[in-house]
């Protein structure tokens, strides 16, 4: 009787443990994706994007190994059910996942399953260290990164990830393939997708491209560069874990060789995502509750048009301003820019953190259900282990220190690239005579600054100590 292997956000053939164990199995494999928008968070469209493109490559590389990928959109459960009795499988097997509601689904899943007498088994895959397996001496969750970090590094190497089938043995019977275009992934009129098209190449086999190039040219240097976004300093790897086309266990291996602190760094960033899987796992309410409850009473401003501003990348600040152009055109942010363009909207623009989190989740092509809400908790001061509130990032020196000679703003914002270095940060210092002879016109050509940093910054501290008491 043949095997039914779900696939899910681990998009991939390689390091796909699942699928290797089917295989292994010797038996006829049925590979199944599922669109199921049941209960869970709808993935925004950048995503949505991404999953057509990487749904398209998986389909081609299993069609090649000899076993299409059946598609079908609904409840996980039912599509299940369904695909049992039409091809008479006895068995089911997939990779955990472990963001909310997911993990209730999978387990319901699982028992009800052996429950029928269908073999039901789940593998590792997404994470490097089972969160259920983590705990603190005490018994509790840990909330501050080293600890974690320091017990994490006592669990010692990560297994060897397991090769991509050579062939696999296609179920005989009849069972329509479903039909991609009809899930509706892809953007509608306006189609914004061009900017993403031209900067990823989505599916397994992009990633392991972005992960060879990556150690190649840019591990080199990566603790330095990291911080710059003029320069490819990073890897680019965050849609491609994202959707499962890579696993941490394969990047990890390849890692293993490479010594010395741009190696560590990198290994510390891997170990930052398993941090969110962890917080999300023990917190599943991340994205719309402050990790810290004071935060629940913080005197947030409504102010939809700031909100528009900082969405539209027309602040005034020309660092927020070319991150939030990245994203909307590339569908992606450098690491660097996202801490400034969300310091931004909480601190400057007094907007509460999970509008920022909601505009992430829809255009980010990376947009992730533990770092998205965890990153964002993490700036706003409200986070486990967060920065501090009181640390307020002044989006001019930040641009300055970051961004010295105004690459990276002169690619995004191209209305300012005239400007002289020493002005690009702050253009409304800039005498009217410079403006003038590079043709720009502040309030005209680039908005004046939507608010003063510096009373921005008196506001934020008085708000935050309301909340201190
Ligand atoms: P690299 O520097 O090459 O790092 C390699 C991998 O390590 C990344 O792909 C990612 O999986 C992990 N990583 C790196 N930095 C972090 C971090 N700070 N926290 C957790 N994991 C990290 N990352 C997402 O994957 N999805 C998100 O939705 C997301 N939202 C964010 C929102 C805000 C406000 C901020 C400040 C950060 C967010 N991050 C998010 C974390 C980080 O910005 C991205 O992971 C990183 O920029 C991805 O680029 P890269 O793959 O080139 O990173």
């Amino acid at each position: 009787a043949p095997i039914l292997v779900l696939f899910r956000n681990d998009l991939r053939v390689a390091d796909n443990r699942a699928l290797a164990a089917a295989t292994d199995s010797g038996r006829p494999v049925v590979p199944l994706f599922i669109l199921d928008e049941n209960g869970s968070r709808p993935a925004g469209a950048a995503s949505r994007w991404w999953l057509h493109h990487s749904l398209a490559a998986l389909g081609a590389s299993l069609e090649r190994l000899g076993a299409g990928l059946v598609l079908r959109r609904g409840g996980t459960h039912e599509i299940v059910a369904e695909i049992l009795k039409a091809t008479g499988a006895t068995s089911v097997f997939w990779n955990r996942r472990y963001a909310p509601p997911h993990v209730e689904v999978d387990r319901a899943l699982k028992a009800g399953l052996r429950e029928e007498g269908v073999e039901a088994e789940s593998f590792d895959g997404f994470l490097l260290h089972e969160p259920t397996r983590l705990a603190t001496g005490a018994g509790a969750f840990y909330k501050v990164f080293t600890p974690f970090y320091r017990r994490l590094a006592a669990e010692g190497d990560p297994r060897d990830p397991v090769d991509a089938p050579t062939g696999l043995t296609g179920w005989k019977g009849r069972l329509p393939a479903g039909d991609l275009a009809a899930f509706g992934l892809l953007p509608d009129k306006p189609d914004w997708s061009g900017g993403l098209a031209e900067r990823w190449r989505p599916g397994e086999a992009g990633a392991a491209a972005r992960l060879d190039d990556f150690l190649e040219e840019h591990l080199d240097g990566y603790a330095d560069s990291r911080d710059r976004p003029a320069e490819a300093g990073t890897s680019g790897l965050s849609p491609h874990l994202a959707h499962g086309e890579i696993s941490p266990f394969q990047i990890m291996a390849a890692l293993r060789a490479k010594q010395g602190r741009d190696a560590e760094t990198f290994r510390k960033e891997l170990a930052w995502r398993e941090f969110s899987y962890h917080l999300l796992f023990r917190r599943p309410e991340l994205h719309h509750a402050s990790f810290r409850p004071d935060f629940d009473g913080f005197g947030w401003r409504r102010d939809p048009g700031g909100l528009k501003a900082w969405q539209g990348g027309q602040t005034g600040y020309p660092i927020v301003d070319a991150g939030m152009r990245e994203l909307w055109q590339t569908g992606w942010m450098h690491n660097r820019v996202r801490m400034i363009a969300a310091s931004f909207l909480i601190k400057d623009l007094l907007i509460d953190w999970r509008e920022g989190e909601a505009w992430f989740w829809d255009t980010l092509v990376d947009a992730d259900a533990a770092n998205n809400p965890a990153s964002w908790q993490w700036v706003a001061g409200s986070g486990a282990d967060a920065a501090p509130y009181f640390r307020i990032f002044n989006p001019v020196l930040q641009g300055e220190k970051f961004d010295p000679d105004g690459r990276y703003v002169r690619c995004y914002v191209p209305e300012l690239a005239e400007l002289p270095d020493r002005y690009i940060h702050r253009p409304w210092d800039a005498p009217r005579s410079v403006l003038a002879g590079c043709g720009i016109e502040l309030g005209r050509d680039y908005p004046l600054p939507v608010v003063d940093h510096a009373k921005a910054r008196d506001r934020a501290m008085d708000a935050y100590r309301a909340i201190r008491g």
